[in-house]
């Protein structure tokens, strides 16, 4: 029983219940130090003022948080201190047991069993932001680090959906997201994350306010989706400008002449213009994979 250790943030964790048997494969490693749990529910409170240009003082049009959706809830470290602000927050867990456990101990808090790898998020906006100031989805998560990219794409594939994402991530992926230009982390990751959000790494967190503790050092990470993302993006298929940004960067060290070849067989070109030939991915600017891909693909039909 983690209650003490805690002192009234989260949930107590029963010996039968799911803190006793963490599945690693769901990536359960359970936020337990209360100073890091303030800290995070701390900024994603101001994240949401600052979204909706609400005072702190009570002021009556707060948001309900209707919008508010929690990725992968566990054992409600985060939920408890949010649902008190955000009532009508919404919570999507994969594990019947935890679920079970919220509804418990827990009952005001609204969470439902759901893979967050299947959500719809533009259907969820459409359900829950209506009436919210954004009209938005506010997302909030601490979750398994092995699905963190998948999530990440599947919110830039709805990002007009998305107001804001603030994510626990391994610090190195973190470090990826928000990697500029001819560092050594710029990647796929930070091309596509910084043309749809503007990423911000918020504070690193040490695997020792974690149970069981991962191997890793991790860091929060907000990504606030742009209202108006380069609108070039609209130009080309999502699909071709993934295809372009992920081949040019498989052999990152090779020009993009060479490392482009099957999209240039597929699409019929056989010389690529002056301007990309001799160039590597990691010496282009995210908004230059739209221009690339544009030459290679042309208008979107
Ligand atoms: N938020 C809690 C905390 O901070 O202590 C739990 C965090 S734990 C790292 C990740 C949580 O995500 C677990 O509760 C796990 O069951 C849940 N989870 C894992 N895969 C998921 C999925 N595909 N969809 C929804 N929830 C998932």
């Amino acid at each position: 029983n983690r209650s003490d250790a805690t002192s009234g943030v989260g949930l107590p964790m029963t010996e039968r219940g799911i803190a006793a048997r963490p599945k690693q494969s769901l990536g359960q490693n359970f936020l337990v130090d209360p100073n890091m749990i303030r800290q995070i529910t701390a900024a994603f409170v101001d994240a949401v003022e600052q979204a909706e240009e609400v005072c702190q003082d009570g002021d009556s049009k707060q948001s309900t948080g209707r919008n508010v959706v929690e990725i992968g809830p566990g054992f409600a470290a985060l939920s408890q201190l949010l649902v008190r602000r955000f009532p009508e927050m919404l919570g999507l867990e994969i594990d019947q047991r935890a679920v079970a456990h919220l509804n418990e101990f827990l009952p005001e808090f609204n969470v439902v069993r759901q893979d967050v790898l299947e959500t719809d998020w533009k259907a969820l906006a459409s359900e829950r932001a209506v009436g919210a100031n954004s009209g938005k989805l506010y997302v909030i998560g601490n979750l398994p680090y092995n699905i963190i990219s998948q999530i990440l794409f599947s919110l830039i594939e709805s990002c007009e959906a998305v107001d804001f994402a603030m994510l626990m991530m391994q610090l190195e992926v973190a470090q990826r997201v928000a990697a500029p230009k001819n560092s050594k982390a710029y990647g796929i990751l930070s091309v596509m994350c910084q043309l749809y959000t503007e990423p911000k790494i918020l504070f690193q967190v040490p695997p020792s306010v974690f149970r069981p503790k991962p191997d890793v050092t991790s860091a929060m990470v907000i990504l606030k989706f742009r209202d108006k993302c380069n609108p070039r993006l609209d130009q080309v298929d999502p699909n071709h400008l993934r295809q372009v940004v992920r081949e040019s960067f498989q052999q990152r060290r090779k020009q993009l002449r060479n490392s482009l070849r099957l999209t240039m067989s597929q699409v019929g070109v056989t010389e690529l213009s002056e301007r990309w030939a001799s160039r590597r991915p990691q010496e282009l600017d995210p908004e230059e994979f739209i221009d690339l891909t544009y030459d290679l693909f042309g208008p979107v039909s």
